[in-house]
């Protein structure tokens, strides 16, 4: 492939991807609205103020666009529509052999997320999981050799190498043996604790802390729940213990009882 080829070829799918899903494009000269972000009209299948550049952050915003007219629909809360936009865009970019950059999956689950928390506080429930990391990921998208950042149960963005595919009818698409480049060894994982930088999976390893420690908050409901949840979750278990469980707990006990347990027992 020439470097000319490669050079303009997301100016190219985003022309394809306007003519073949009939969009039209506005430099908001069409709008009522002074909105300075860029943002579809469903129904007029028109895209406003979108900002063209042959990148891929420029290509993913416009196929989110393009998913919000192509996946919107009215009855759809605000961090549902953005999933699925965005989910639309990922599988578009798979279709048309784009790599989508862990930084661009972040920024959008950044704003998925924050639109979820919007909507919780105004009482909204039920909500599925809205996790573009699950959907992001399916595909295998690493090489061997390929170095990478692994998080697993005793370690956050250990630096590895890709050493080979795993069987993917036993373990789903995407698992890979990994060979560790800070300590000895090699164990399996899951492309969903696959990361190419290191900020991402420290990235992704706090947002998986945190929806643990919510959920065991949300398990202790009362004094009576406070004092059987040491009972059913590992305290100190060596490498089997369960931190999340333990920061819930103590925050939970200083709600509850307004006691402040010592900051050093168990990290
Ligand atoms: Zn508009
Ligand atoms: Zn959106």
């Amino acid at each position: 492939m020439s470097k000319f080829v490669s050079h303009t070829k997301y100016l190219d799918v985003q022309d394809d991807i306007i003519k073949q899903y009939n969009i039209d494009l506005c430099d908001g000269s069409k709008c009522v609205n002074d909105w300075h972000r860029t943002h579809a009209h469903i129904k007029e299948r028109r895209v406003c103020k979108w900002n063209c550049a042959n990148s891929i952050q420029s290509t993913f915003a416009l196929f989110h666009e393009i998913g919000h007219i192509e996946t919107t629909k009215p009855k759809m809360r605000r961090a549902e529509s953005e999933y699925h936009a965005t989910v639309w865009a990922i599988e578009k970019c798979e279709e048309c052999g784009l790599q989508i950059p862990d930084t661009i999956i972040n920024q959008y689950q950044k704003y998925i997320d924050m639109e979820l928390e919007r909507g919780k506080r105004r009482g909204g429930t039920g909500y599925k999981e809205l996790n573009l990391w699950r959907r992001a990921k399916m595909k295998n998208s690493y090489k061997i050799g390929d170095v990478v950042y692994v998080n697993g149960p005793w370690n956050v963005a250990e630096k590895c190498e890709i050493t080979s595919e795993r069987d993917s009818k036993k373990n789903g698409d995407g698992a890979y043996y990994v060979h560790s480049l800070e300590l000895s060894g090699s164990f399996g994982a899951s492309i969903n604790n696959i990361f190419s930088t290191k900020e991402d999976a420290i990235a992704a390893h706090k947002r998986k802390s945190e929806e643990n420690i919510a959920k065991y908050k949300a398990e202790i409901k009362n004094l009576n729940d406070l004092l059987e949840f040491p009972l059913n979750h590992c305290f100190c278990g060596e490498e089997y213990t369960d931190y999340d469980a333990i920061q819930a707990y103590k925050t939970k006990v200083f709600e509850l009882t307004g006691i402040v347990l010592e900051k050093d027992q168990n990290g």
